[in-house]
C-alpha cells in the first residue's frame, strides 16, 4: 500500500490523507490531490458550455469541422482529441498488435464479454416485454 502519491498537476508529492478516495481510481484514490481537485471544479463550474464548431485534431493537426469528430462524454469539450479518420486508423493499427490480441484473448476479457452480452439481452427482453403488450 502506497501511503504518498505524486498530484500531477502541482507536481507534490503528499500522503494520501491529501487526496480523496476514488474507488474506481487504480489505487484507490483521485489522480489529483483535494487542492487541485477544488481548482479545477472551480474552473469547470465558471466556463460557460462553449459549442465548438471545429477542432484541431490531435493527431493530423488539421483542423477539422466538429463533425468530424466523434463524441466523448469524458472530454472537456466532448469530442474525442484525435478526429474519425484518425481515430479509427488507430484502431485499426492497434488491432494489428500482439498486444490487442492478448487482451481481446485474455480470460478477463471473454469473461466481461459473457457478461456484458446477457445483460445486454436481459435488458433488451425485458424492455421489449414492456413496451409491447
Ligand atoms: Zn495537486
Ligand atoms: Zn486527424
Amino acid at each position: 500500500m502506497k501511503n504518498f502519491k505524486e498530484c500531477p498537476k502541482c507536481r507534490e508529492v503528499k500522503s494520501v490523507i491529501y487526496f480523496d478516495r476514488n474507488s474506481k481510481g487504480y489505487d484507490g484514490y483521485y489522480w489529483y490531490c483535494k487542492d487541485c481537485r477544488k481548482i479545477i471544479r472551480k474552473i469547470y463550474a465558471k466556463r460557460p458550455k462553449i459549442k465548438v464548431s471545429q477542432k484541431m485534431c490531435s493527431n493530423c493537426q488539421e483542423l477539422k469541422p466538429i463533425r468530424k469528430f466523434y463524441k466523448n462524454n469524458s472530454s472537456r469539450d466532448g469530442y474525442t482529441s484525435r478526429c474519425k479518420e484518425c481515430f479509427n486508423k488507430k484502431i485499426k493499427e492497434y488491432r494489428q498488435t500482439e498486444r490487442y490480441y492478448k487482451f481481446v484473448n485474455s480470460d478477463k476479457q471473454k469473461k466481461y464479454r459473457r457478461e456484458y452480452y446477457r445483460e445486454y439481452y436481459r435488458e433488451y427482453y425485458r424492455k421489449s416485454t414492456i413496451s409491447g403488450d
